[in-house]
């Protein structure tokens, strides 16, 4: 078997696509701008690229961009200042504190500080509480990104995922847990796996979706995937190239384990794509309840 890619970078060209007639819609009908501010604190290279994409794909969609880059010594009291400020301000719809945040600062602590209404990044203890609360109606709230995007995947691959043997492999707040959450919601049978898990491959083997989280260069295997399976990497490695250049790998041997899957999806161009347009469509949703209307369709 050869499995067909799952094009998270096409997939997530067309989402954005969406969203920029949304916000067209919103600025057309209610005239508001969607805003979304993004607080960079230090000079994480990782973080600068990331940042800079956000803000370009911001433009494109048509929202407004609020930057604030800040000294990697900022006060963590500054920070919250900052935060309480975007807060009151209703031209910003959605916050986003780009993480790792220094040291010196407390992560959990900013992220709480974040009106749940604005947390488009979906990490706020409200955000995460209400995911698992969540019954089977529309998500009214905004939920982490990344997780999100691979479920936007995974259903346009596979339709209903109902009843299917899932291993999430990673347990992070970030992407392991939402991950898992997102897919009980949609009726898998859910095993939230670590690096304390015993028989890992074994486990692996049984599901019909694999989804792998944990920044382990091409730890899961070939012969760790179930014959038809679907694929998802979310795992990003940088690894220096000879050239001076750097290349991305994922969790997943990728070339043994297409050989296996029903479908996979690459690293880069897989869920990388889907996590900026999902912040994306997270704003759009959050600027249209702000203004008392319902999701975009
Ligand atoms: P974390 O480091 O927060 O979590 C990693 C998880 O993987 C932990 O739960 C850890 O287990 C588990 N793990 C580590 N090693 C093993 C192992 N050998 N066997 C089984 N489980 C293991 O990472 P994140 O969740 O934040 O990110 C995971 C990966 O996804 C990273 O490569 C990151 O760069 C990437 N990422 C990609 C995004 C994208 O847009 N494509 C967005 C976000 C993240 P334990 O809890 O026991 O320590």
């Amino acid at each position: 078997m050869t499995a067909s890619i799952i094009d998270g970078k096409a997939y997530a060209a067309g989402l954005r696509a969406r969203v920029a007639q949304g916000v067209a819609g919103l600025k057309a009908g209610k005239g508001i701008t969607p805003g979304l501010a993004v607080v960079l604190v230090g000079d994480d290279p990782a973080s600068q690229v990331y940042v800079r994409s956000k803000t370009r794909l911001v433009a494109e969609a048509g929202m407004t961009g609020f930057d604030h880059r800040l000294p990697a010594n900022t006060p963590q009291a500054d920070l919250l200042a900052l935060v309480a400020r975007l807060n009151a301000d209703p031209a910003v719809h959605g916050i986003l504190v780009q993480l790792p945040l220094p040291a010196h600062i407390d992560s959990a602590h900013v992220i709480a500080a974040i009106d749940p209404a604005k947390d488009v990044d979906g990490l706020s203890a409200t955000n995460a509480g209400r995911l698992v609360q969540a019954g089977s109606g529309p998500l009214d709230f905004p939920v982490a990104c990344t997780p999100l995007g691979c479920l936007m995947l995974l259903k346009d691959s596979l339709g209903s995922l109902a009843g299917a043997d899932a291993v999430v492999v990673g347990r992070s707040v970030l992407v392991g847990k939402p991950m898992a959450q997102l897919l009980v919601r949609e009726d898998c049978t859910v095993t939230l796996a670590h690096s304390r898990t015993r028989d890992l491959p074994g486990l692996c083997r049984r599901a019909d979706i694999l989804v792998a989280a944990t920044g382990r260069a091409q730890m899961v295997k070939g012969d760790w995937v179930k014959p038809g399976a679907t694929v998802i990497d979310v795992g990003i490695t940088r690894v220096d190239r000879p050239d001076g250049k750097q290349r991305l790998i994922g969790d997943v041997d990728f070339e043994a384990a297409s050989a296996v899957a029903r479908a996979i999806t690459p690293v880069p161009g897989g869920i990388g794509p889907m996590t900026i347009a999902c912040l994306l469509h997270n704003t759009l949703q959050a600027a249209r309840r702000a203004a008392g209307l319902g999701p975009a369709a």
